[in-house]
This record gives structure tokens, sequence and C-alpha cells, in this order.
């Protein structure tokens, strides 16, 4: 006997949600999809009538889908938003130059401007070269650090209100388990936000897709037959991050919430006031948000350009600094306890 669709259209059920567990048929699961993303939205008012907003383009499946429902989702509940495309061309072979033409395809068929800015013309380096240069150990510090800055100077020149980026749930909550293993606080505090920046002069950075599961990504752009580009980056070592997803994907084997789960537990944590926050402000040297002097991105390219690759990089870890904490108490004790002994003479 053929299961019947959840949504009770009458239509046979084709799938299964990963995220609900319910039996739907495809229209039904892309009706739920695309009302999740638009709730998602309004509740947490992402966008104003008028603005101009800056999709972050990479290719792959979650800006490729993420793309395709703003635009549907913009028509039809008349959001009033100018949709356009921005890409970052890190400039490696074989892996950026080709999801760049997948980029190329979204624009001809959803009609938006796109924009593409390279590592290259942005910082006179690719990250080739970066490579050739520093080997492959640090590579993704300088390319997200870069990263970042560019798609702040892209959506600068593209006068956009707001950047729209396609990080998923499963993304957020990897971060969040990251942040828990690094001890690091002060990201911990930020990750769960789905609008980020927007002080100090920088462009609203917003996570449409901060609920949506990435399996439900790939089923959507998959049945929906988005083209998307889906290989790794052929410098993507990233082991801590691979570490909290296969830990992840673990867990969600024997209890799916789970993404949603760390999440919640993301958004309700709360940091001691005592605990010192980032301060925001503008890099002295090249006008950029940054929350230290020079920000990284002018130090990490000093160093490239000074061939002093290591300058910026080898944060200490947090057990580190609390260790070298403890010996600095333990040697005020010492040497209290020697003078206590000199002056009983
Ligand atoms: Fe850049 Fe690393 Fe991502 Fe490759 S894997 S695109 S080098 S951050």
């Amino acid at each position: 006997m053929p299961i019947l669709c959840k949504a009770e259209c009458g239509n046979k059920a084709t799938l299964k949600r990963p995220k609900t567990a319910d039996a739907l048929c495809k229209n039904c699961f892309f009706n739920a999809f695309e009302l999740e993303i638009h709730e998602t939205i309004t509740r947490s008012h992402l966008f104003k009538p008028g603005q101009r907003v800056a999709i972050a383009a990479s290719g792959g499946k979650d800006s490729t889908v993420l793309a395709h429902v703003m635009k549907l989702l913009n028509e039809k509940f008349n959001y009033g938003l100018k949709l356009v495309l921005l890409s970052i061309d890190e400039g490696i072979t074989g892996y950026r130059d080709d999801s760049l033409e997948t980029v190329k395809q979204n624009r001809d068929d959803y009609e938006m401007e796109l924009k593409i800015l390279s590592y290259e013309e942005l910082y006179g380096w690719t990250m080739d070269r970066i490579v050739e240069k520093i080997g492959r150990t640090n590579n993704c510090t300088f390319c997200g650090v870069f990263r970042r800055q560019a798609l702040d100077r892209g959506a600068q020149l593209l006068k956009v209100d707001c950047v729209a980026t396609g990080h998923n749930a499963d993304d957020i909550a990897e971060t969040v388990l990251m942040n828990i293993l690094r001890g690091d606080t002060a990201r911990l505090r930020r990750c769960t936000d789905i609008k980020t920046g927007g002080a100090e002069n920088s462009i609203p950075r917003v996570k449409p897709l901060k609920y949506t599961y990435e399996k439900e990504i790939v089923m959507y752009a998959h049945f929906k037959k988005l083209v998307y580009f889906s290989t790794e980056c052929i410098f993507a070592p990233n082991a801590y991050r691979g570490h909290a997803r296969a830990f992840l994907k673990d867990l969600e084997k024997i209890r799916p919430s789970v993404i949603m789960d760390i999440i919640h537990s993301g958004e309700q944590l709360q940091i001691r006031e005592s605990v010192k926050k980032p301060i925001r402000g503008i890099c002295s040297n090249c006008g950029f948000v940054s929350s230290c002097q020079p920000c990284k991105a002018c130090v990490l390219l000093e160093g490239l350009n000074r061939s002093l690759p290591k300058l910026g990089i080898g944060k200490r870890s947090k057990s580190e600094k609390m260790k070298a904490q403890q010996d600095l108490e333990r040697q005020v004790i010492l040497r209290e306890k020697a003078n206590l002994v000199k002056n009983d003479f």
C-alpha cells in the first residue's frame, strides 16, 4: 500500500524529510523547505523593502540553493529586494576557476548582476602562490581571513545594504562544537547570530539558511535539478572542522534533532560579562572592519610580502595560555615563600 503525503495533498509520498522524518511528495517538500526559509527571514527581520542584497555565491550547493530560493521568495512574497551575486576568486586552479563557471550560469539563470573579486587584484597573491610559499599547513587561515575581508570590499563596491551567505544549520552546529572544543568564548558568543556586523560602517551579513539542514539542501537541489559545483577544494585539509563534522554526523545517526539541539544550546549560552569581548573598529592601515590593529589581513599580507609567512599565525591555544598563567602564579607563590623564609632570619 503506497504511503500518502503527510501534507494531505492526496499524492503519494516520494521522500522522507531528514529534518522531521515526514513522508512527503516532492511538491509538498519544496513548499515546506521554502516556507521555512521565508519564516526565518521574516521572524528575524533580515531584510527591509528596497534593500540591495548581495548573495555570496561560490557555485556550491548552499549558495546555489540560496540564490534560487531568495529569487523565488522575493517574487512570491514581494520582499522588494534587488538581488545581486558576489563571488570571490581565491585563485585555486582546478577548483575555483571551475566553480565560477557555475556562478556565471546562476547569473544567467536568475538574471542577477554578478561581481567577481579576486585575491590577486585585492592582495596581489593567489591561493596557488600562497600555498607554494607557505605549504599546506596554514593555508585556510590565509584564505579565510582574506575571504572575509574580500566580501566586505565587494559589498562596498556593489553598494549593497547586506550580504546573505549560504551557511546552513550543519555549518553552524559544527562551528558551535569547534568553538566549545577550542574554548573560543568570543566566537562562541556570536557564532549562532543570524545577523552579524553592521556596526562601524561595516555591511551586515545574514544567514537565511541558518535552520536549513544540509541534507535537505542537497535534496532540494537534486529534485529541482539545480546546477552546482560539488568538488572539494584541493587545499582542504581543515582537519579540525572535519573531525567536528564527522562527530556531528555520528550523533545525527542516533539523534536526528542533534543539529537543531546544538544550535539551540549555542543560542541560549550566556557568557560571563567579565569575559573579554573583541572590540570592533576600523583597521588604521586598510580601513576595513577589524578587532585588532592592524587587521589580521594586513598582518598576513605583510608576512607574505616580507617572506615571513608565519607573521600573524600561531596564536596560543587556551590550554597553553592557562598553563602559562598557572606557571606565573606558581612562580609568584614560590617567590613570596622565599621572601618569608629570608625574613625569618
Ligand atoms: Fe580556502 Fe581552505 Fe576553503 Fe580551500 S579549503 S577554499 S584553501 S579555506
